[in-house]
């Protein structure tokens, strides 16, 4: 029997009983977190009756030093062959040089959703007065908008060609000198990230789906957006999804809400419990991710995924943190939890489950890494005590 995934007729995923998951570990604190992840999840698959091994497969700076490239074609085909995997980290030079990884991986693989739960788990500090009112889904577009990489520097004849295109033909000003960048945005990118966002909400039966968007500002590209994600509800799950202008008080069906960006970050403050999943395009996303997950206690807690059809990378939602590298110092809650949300994407809910309550429990005891223990003024464990603290509540 074969270890790798297949895909049913229906797209979905055929997981056999003994799988084998390639892992990037990553750069920066990847190491000391993949250390203490990497026993909670096999554990906990073992105790659903399943098996779980991973393949390290090499990214990021370790893999310029051993194969020379940061991004080895290997690595994406085992990405691709094994249509699930879970990554670490991957450190981005500022400027110049290599353009982002991660976003390389995720245009690679046409990884077109950035799906980030953001729930509070009981226990963990917070710096608002009602976190448990925070349980949200952020589906956020991974291929476009001003993240397409279509950008040029000052000076340079390819920018001096778009302003100049742009004064002759458009009868538009850009001021001679500057940077110019392109921010595509297309109905099919728009509305197959939608359909993913409406299927899980209607799936995991949410009160309402918001899309958040500045298109009061930015007409055609964010207002396209919010114009073609209606348009899907309304066409492809008419009686199932509702405009929020026509819902009933006692409404049943799914609301298609929509906010503006900026009123949506006061809104996320004021009133969580009014919205179950968002969708948006990708600038806001990465935005609205990280303040969301401050809510529930930071980076270090916030589990993530990329998803395209049929392919998935889980990954940690926080950065290198290249101040506690190799200092066995950093919080692996976030790739605990972005493996648990693996192992749910696998149909393993059980085991998913588990790791789940185990690392509530531990938050639960108090038992937190520095960035944690620093909010809630308690004394900090270590990023492998913290994870044996999980392994030994894991049921
Ligand atoms: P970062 O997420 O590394 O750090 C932001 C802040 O959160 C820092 O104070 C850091 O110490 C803290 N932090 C992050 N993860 C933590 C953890 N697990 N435990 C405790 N504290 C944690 O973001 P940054 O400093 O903006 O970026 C550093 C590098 O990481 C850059 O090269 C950036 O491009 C890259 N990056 C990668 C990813 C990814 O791989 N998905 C995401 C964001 C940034």
């Amino acid at each position: 029997m074969t270890n790798l995934i297949a895909l049913n007729e229906h797209g979905g995923l055929v997981v056999p009983d003994q799988l084998v998951v390639p892992v990037a570990v990553g750069d920066g604190v990847g190491p000391d977190i993949w250390r203490a992840a990497e026993p909670i999840l096999k554990a906990a698959a073992e105790r659903s009756g399943k098996s779980l091994s991973f393949l390290e497969v090499p990214a990021g700076e370790e893999a310029v030093r051993r194969v020379g490239s940061p991004l080895p074609d290997e690595t994406l085909e085992t990405f691709k062959r094994h249509r699930v995997s879970l990554k670490g980290p991957l450190g981005t030079p500022v400027g110049g040089g290599l353009r982002s990884l991660n976003v390389a991986i995720r245009r690679e693989l046409d990884l077109y959703a950035c799906v980030r739960p953001v729930k509070w788990l009981p226990g963990a500090p917070s710096p608002v007065k009602r976190p448990e009112l925070v349980d949200m889904v952020i589906f956020r577009e991974n291929t476009e908008d001003v993240y397409a990489g279509l950008e040029w520097p000052a000076g340079s004849p390819q920018a001096e060609g778009l302003i100049g295109y742009v004064r002759d033909e458009l009868k538009a000003k850009i001021r001679p000198g500057s940077a110019v960048g392109l921010k595509p945005m297309s109905e099919f990118g728009s509305k197959r990230l939608v359909r993913l966002a409406l299927e899980w909400a209607l799936r995991e039966k949410r009160a309402s789906l918001t899309l958040v968007h500045k298109g009061n500002i930015m007409k055609f590209t964010e207002g396209g957006f919010l114009a073609w994600g209606r348009q899907l509800a309304q066409e492809d799950y008419a009686g199932r999804v509702v405009l929020e202008a026509e819902a009933r008080p006692d409404e049943t069906r799914l609301i298609l809400k929509d906010r503006i960006a900026d009123n949506m970050f006061m809104q996320t403050l004021t009133r969580p419990d009014e919205y179950g999943a968002l969708a948006m395009p990708n600038l806001n996303g990465d935005y609205l991710s990280d303040c969301l997950a401050a809510q529930i206690g930071g980076l270090g807690v916030a589990p993530g995924a990329n998803l395209g059809d049929g392919l998935a990378v889980f990954e940690a939602t926080h950065g290198t943190a290249p101040k506690y590298a190799g200092q066995d110092k950093a919080n692996p809650a976030s790739l605990i939890l972005s493996g648990a949300f693996m192992l749910a994407h696998l149909g393993w809910t059980a085991a998913a489950e588990s790791v789940r309550a185990a690392v509530a429990g531990a938050f639960a005891e108090g038992v937190f890494t520095l960035d944690l223990a620093r909010q809630a003024g308690r004394p900090a464990v270590s990023c492998s005590a913290f994870g044996r603290a999980v392994l030994e509540r894991l049921a």
